[in-house]
């Protein structure tokens, strides 16, 4: 039997035949003027890229060279100024950047903001939007779900991202926030594995930070051993950005490399699960560097599943969102979550409405298989958990208000998600600014779910 043709005129997008099954393998970082001369084998090497990461705004304007116009220089400085995010950039993500677009150009606005794009924060962000402290029975650990924690090892990353939703410790102090930022240290950490061990409900544990790349191989191999030796624990799951931002670092630096894969053996032979976690936005992250990286990974059997952040102006768009999930999908990574945006500080810029992560949600639905479609979900601010976008008891789209349970993580508590003020209508956003306004219409959404 013949299969039904498919309906063109039903798609909701265009993207160009099998385009997600080019990888670009240029030598993009030539049209970078401090690096035009930087062979390929000099690009490709871990060392290479670490000491020549990106940490200072000076930096930015030495390499840019001629790309470096007074406006641009300006406004980043600006951007210094109101950011909760410190500067750190792998010379490959900044090399992706199209300097010549650099305004609207995705990379530049997860890693290098300007002052012009922030707005004033929501007035119910919150530093820990997650209550991830208050959920912390000890220090490094947050246990939330009845069987899964999640352990913050270190709080340094390979980049740091403007949109980062632990920036409140993340990545070290900045102007306008001190933060008690820490590395990794052996020591510190005797005490998540004493209360893991203590709790024999626990099955999961997420190792973040921070970033696991920011690990010593010896420090990959005795958090991976040490779980794994606990007899409860079943799943352990390397959380790292490192595989988009940094894809040259699984290729060339064998020691890191052999660490994970050796866990991930040990797992095995124990019967339990050593994964990834990555972190790909949109896109342009990714190139042949990143199909090699995951073709190493792959070749020893580690899953890798990625879990995007949805933001304004990077990947709010249904082909934008569909490219990306079909090209992580083509190197063998599992699209997970795609998360609607936090109530951090700095971040205002970035969100979108809950309403459009559902519509965005329905719209990737369907072009692939279900396996590899990720699950849209908002983390409730005050910690309960995530949900799926669209299982909200009450949303009042007019005034982005939406209220939540989370009845298997906090039984009898309600959640609130606010919609960034400024995607409100004109009227919706004059009752915000009157605070007896805004009063009201919370209780009002309140209301509508405890009646
Ligand atoms: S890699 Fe993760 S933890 Fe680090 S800055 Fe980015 S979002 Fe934050």
């Amino acid at each position: 039997m013949s299969e039904m043709p498919i309906s063109k005129e039903k798609a909701q997008f265009h993207i160009p035949e099998l385009q997600h099954r080019n990888f670009r393998d240029d030598q993009f970082w030539k049209d970078i003027p401090g690096w035009a001369s930087v062979t390929r084998e000099e690009f490709g090497s871990h060392l290479w890229q670490l000491k020549n990461s990106i940490t200072k705004v000076d930096q930015v304007e030495k390499v840019l060279g001629k790309l470096a116009t007074k406006e641009l220089m300006a406004d980043i400085r600006h951007g210094q100024k109101i950011t909760p995010m410190n500067i750190r950039i792998t010379p490959y993500i900044f090399a992706l950047i199209d300097w010549q677009n650099y305004i609207d150009d995705p990379l530049r606005k997860q890693f290098l903001p300007l002052g012009s794009q922030f707005l004033p924060d929501h007035p119910y962000y919150r530093d820990d939007s997650l209550s991830e402290d208050t959920d912390s029975p000890v220090a490094l650990l947050t246990h939330r779900y009845n069987d899964k924690v999640l352990f913050l090892p270190t709080t340094l990353c390979p980049v740091y991202c403007s949109y980062c939703t632990r920036s409140r410790i993340v990545g070290g102090g900045t102007e306008t926030k001190p933060k008690d930022t820490y590395g990794a240290s052996q020591k510190r950490w005797e005490d998540v594995f004493a209360y893991i061990r203590k709790n024999s409900n626990i099955e999961d544990v997420v190792i973040s930070g921070g970033d696991a790349y920011m690990l010593t191989p010896a420090q990959v191999k005795f958090i991976g051993e040490s779980l794994l030796q606990i007899p409860h624990i079943r799943r352990i799951r390397y959380a790292t950005k490192g595989i988009a931002i940094f894809p040259i670092k699984i290729i060339s630096d064998d020691a890191w490399f052999k660490a994970l894969i050796d866990v991930q053996k040990m797992g095995r032979s124990y019967g339990k699960q050593v994964v990834i976690h990555t972190h790909f936005s949109c896109e342009n992250e990714i190139t042949k560097w990143s199909q090699l990286a995951m073709d190493r990974l792959w070749s020893e059997g580690l899953l890798v599943r990625n879990q995007a952040v949805l933001q304004d102006g990077v990947n709010n768009d249904v082909e934008k969102m569909v490219l990306l999930t079909r090209k992580v999908a083509y190197m063998n990574i599992q699209p997970y979550y795609v998360y609607q945006h936090d109530m951090v500080p700095g971040c205002e810029h970035f969100r979108t409405t809950l309403a459009e992560a559902v519509e965005l949600e329905k719209a990737v639905r369907g072009t692939t298989a279900g396996f590899n479609t990720p699950t849209f979900v908002c983390d409730l601010p005050g910690g309960g958990g995530k949900r799926h976008v669209a299982s909200y008891e009450y949303y009042d789209k007019e005034n982005g208000i939406s209220v939540w349970k989370a009845p298997n993580v906090k039984p009898g508590e309600t959640f609130m998600y606010f919609d960034p003020i400024h995607k409100l209508s004109p009227e919706a956003q004059a009752r915000w600014n009157n605070e007896g306004d805004r009063d009201s219409m919370i209780a009002e959404a309140k209301k509508k779910v405890n009646l």
